[in-house]
């Protein structure tokens, strides 16, 4: 199979979707890589090391797209990229189908096979390709939580590990899935006082079990949120259903219930945010304020540290890129229940219901 990796262009995202390792597995099995010039600089991979491992380098992103079966990327493709997709192409990446209508409407429209890397599911309800990025994700919320609690940066001007002396932080986590225990750990670390929400008990349960008593573990409900935003720092939305539209946990109208500089990271801003204000921003401008409560809702949160991103997301989609190379899109989501959950779009037909239940399409 011929396989290509664009550069990609989303604002500050410098992830790229395959390692010179995972380029050497692809020549070893005898495929072809098609890797754009550049593509690997932000992550530190440079063109000469994809060269080592067998890899062609072309100029532009049109070649890439038009040279090869599969494209293996990060991000959704965005704008410019919609025409470039071709009728029968395998596009393995991140799609978030839910949170955009006109990218659903485009790749429907271009005949493409769009396996998303957040459905590839395991027989657990675990989401093996989310995983790692979650992980980034929620252990970065707090460093940046920390920076705009800051008084220069429009906080409340609070220290999260406190002084002696001096009450540490608060911080309300929603969700005590990976984002979440993620978070709930690097806070707990700094030293603040961690409340974790969740409306899954196994969950609550796991993390009272592996946390210090610090994280205080309690059943998510409109009552117990409204409590809690009034005498927290710091919250992070770390809310997920599958597939869907994260649920509004925090409503405009409970932003005034928070005291002036209190700052969300809403890292469900991929899913359309676990708060009604959340709205999508950029590395380069990730906060605005509404009601005096700062917000950061960066969609691509993992793409501030490149390397460590680039190089834990390849380490756990390359079996399946291999997969796909190896044994045809067809073939390998027969065999692999996991890979299959990963099928959204197959040739201008949803593959994947909650999408068509988010936007109100008739079936
Ligand atoms: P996960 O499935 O591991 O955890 C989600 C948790 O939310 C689950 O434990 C679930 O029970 C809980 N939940 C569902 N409804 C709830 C409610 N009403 N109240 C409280 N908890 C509730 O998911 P995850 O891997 O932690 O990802 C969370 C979100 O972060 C996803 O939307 C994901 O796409 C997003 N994400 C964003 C970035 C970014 O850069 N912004 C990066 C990685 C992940």
């Amino acid at each position: 199979m011929i396989i290509g990796v664009p550069k990609e262009i989303k604002n500050n995202e410098s992830r790229v979707g395959m390692t010179p390792a995972g380029v050497y597995e692809l020549v070893k099995n005898h495929h072809k890589v098609f890797v754009q010039s550049t593509a690997g600089e932000g992550s530190g991979f440079f063109d000469k090391d994809y060269l080592e491992v067998g890899a062609s380098i072309l100029d532009t992103i049109e070649e890439v797209y038009a040279c090869s079966d599969m494209i293996v990327k990060v991000k959704e493709p965005v704008e410019q990229e919609y025409s470039l997709v071709k009728q029968g192409q395998v596009i393995f990446t991140y799609f978030h189908f839910a949170s955009s209508e006109t990218l659903t409407r485009a790749m429907l429209s271009s005949g493409a096979i769009c396996i998303a890397y957040e459905t590839v599911e395991d027989s657990d309800g675990s989401l093996p390709l989310l995983t790692p990025m979650s992980e980034v994700a929620g252990r970065m919320a707090v460093q940046q939580g920390a920076k705009y609690l800051e008084k220069p940066k429009k906080g409340r001007g609070v220290l999260l590990g406190g002084v002696p002396g001096v009450a540490p932080g608060r911080v309300l986590v929603l969700g005590a899935g990976t984002v979440g225990t993620q978070a709930a750990k690097m806070a707990a670390g700094l030293g603040a006082h961690v409340t974790i929400l969740d409306i899954n008990m196994k969950r609550l349960r796991y993390i009272n079990d592996v946390m210090p008593s610090h994280v205080v573990t309690e059943y998510s409900n409109e009552f117990n949120i409204r409590k809690h935003i009034q005498s927290h720092d710091l919250i992070i939305g770390g809310v997920l259903l599958k597939g869907a539209k994260a649920p509004n946990l925090i409503t405009r109208e409970m932003l005034k219930l928070m005291r002036p500089g209190t700052v969300i990271v809403d890292v469900a801003v991929d899913q359309g945010g676990c708060v009604e204000t959340t709205k999508p921003t950029t590395h380069e401008d990730p906060i605005y304020i509404i009601d005096d409560v700062v917000h950061y809702s960066v969609a691509n949160m993992p793409g501030a540290v490149p390397y460590t991103s680039t190089v834990a997301l390849t380490n756990v989609t390359l079996p399946y890129v291999l997969a796909l190379a190896n044994k045809g899109w067809y073939r390998a989501c027969e065999e692999d229940e996991a890979l299959h959950k990963g099928l959204n779009i197959i040739e201008g037909e949803i593959a994947y219901s909650e999408i068509v239940e988010t936007f109100g399409w008739e079936e």
